[in-house]
């Protein structure tokens, strides 16, 4: 891979000169579906047709598309349905209620997905990017750089391959229905603003012209891009947001979140603070557990402190990631006496705090592990 450029400003640029991926039905609203439909010469209502294959009836396979002519099928699943990605590998843990796929994509780049099945709720996180370009020196997916962002399609269909393998029984506890979903996979989702917010349409847009699902089952996580934060605000969907802070003073987040030097801790939580205040949804501050490094009972007390100076109407609360230390790194997870003290104090300080579960760390599916083993 070519060196990644270090100046952050080019993270915002889509890479030139790059063949695109190809146009698929979820790239597009249902309006812009009908036009396309149109404009191939077919009937205007085969896009209604074709969307609830695609997303409610979770079709693949077009000769089960038996409400479409043979001729114009043919067409319709040319121009719209073309594939987008192709399974490389599933690994399997927890009793296979935690199923991670490794992707390639149409120009071989490679993205993960993560099927995680809970009593009550399944949750898949998904890549927005292949790669990232924001160089979290903890992060596995951060150390290979950026290769390019993902469509719109491209990540919806994660979310639409995880919805066929629970429809069709392929996970265990029956039959069931993706209910959350997560960017957490690889890449930085504000720095693909565009087409993640296509995505969360897609996932939100009632039935059959997306997959119906609530905005407050999906989170967007991200290292505090703020004017992106603050267009998100605006957008008027009111996903839950969760911003990855990892520490409370910007001398440590320079360190450990680089893109920190440009927009500082500060500007970041205010941000947050600003999403809450105009979604009324609470964000969560995601703060991967570090021994020694951002652990430490001060820490816990200042991070508490920056929280709370917002206010405490309960626009916020804590998720601890215990760290999952990536291959040669020189960081290791938190002893889990220093993680209760951490917990307690921010409690203290009356911020809600929970610790988040590990699933599939030993797929290697855990957070910022996704294909790094594969790249
Ligand atoms: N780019 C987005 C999404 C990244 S993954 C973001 O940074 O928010 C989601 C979370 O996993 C982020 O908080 C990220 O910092 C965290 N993470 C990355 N690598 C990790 C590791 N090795 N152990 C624990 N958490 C990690």
């Amino acid at each position: 891979m070519p060196d990644q450029p270090k100046t952050l400003p080019l993270v915002f640029d889509e890479p030139r000169g790059r063949r695109r991926p190809p146009r698929h039905l979820a790239d597009l609203s249902a309006d812009q579906r009908k036009v396309l439909v149109t404009e191939l010469g077919l009937p205007g209502f085969r896009a209604r047709q074709l969307s609830t294959h695609y997303f409610s009836r979770l079709v693949d396979d077009p000769a089960q598309m038996t409400d479409l002519p043979a001729a114009e099928r043919e067409e319709l699943v040319a121009s719209l349905l073309p594939e987008l990605m192709t399974p490389l590998r599933t690994l399997e843990a927890d009793r296979g209620t935690t199923r991670k796929t490794l992707w390639r994509l149409f120009d071989g780049a490679l993205v993960e997905s993560v099927l995680m099945r809970y009593p009550g709720r399944v949750t898949m996180c998904v890549s927005s990017q292949a790669g990232c370009g924001m160089a979290c020196p903890f992060c596995a997916t951060g150390q290979g750089g950026l290769q390019r962002n993902m469509s719109t399609a491209e990540i919806v269909e994660q979310v639409i391959a995880g919805a066929r393998s629970l429809a069709r029984g392929e996970v265990p506890g029956g039959p069931a229905r993706v209910s959350n979903v997560v960017f957490m996979g690889m890449g930085e989702p504000m720095a693909n603003y565009q087409a993640v917010i296509g995505a969360i349409r897609r996932l939100t847009d009632t039935s059959p012209d997306g997959l119906g699902m609530s905005a407050r089952g999906v989170t967007l996580s991200t290292v505090g891009l703020v004017p992106r934060m603050r267009q998100l605000a605006d957008e008027g969907i009111p996903v839950t947001l969760a911003l990855s802070l990892h520490a409370p003073d910007d001398e440590l987040r320079n360190e450990l979140v680089p893109v920190n030097t440009r927009w500082s801790v500060q500007e970041a939580v205010e941000a947050a603070w600003g999403y809450a205040r105009a979604t009324k949804r609470r964000v969560s501050i995601e703060y991967a557990m570090m021994c020694d490094i951002n652990d430490q009972a001060w820490r816990a007390d200042l991070l508490g402190d920056v929280l709370t100076s917002y206010g405490d109407w309960g626009w916020v609360h804590v998720n601890l990631i215990p760290l999952n230390p990536t291959p040669g790194s020189r960081w290791t997870a938190s002893r889990p006496d220093v993680e209760r003290e951490f917990v307690r104090r921010l409690e203290a300080k009356g911020v809600p705090t929970t610790v988040r579960d590990t699933r599939g760390s030993e797929i290697d599916g855990a957070c910022g592990q996704l294909a790094a083993l594969d790249a």
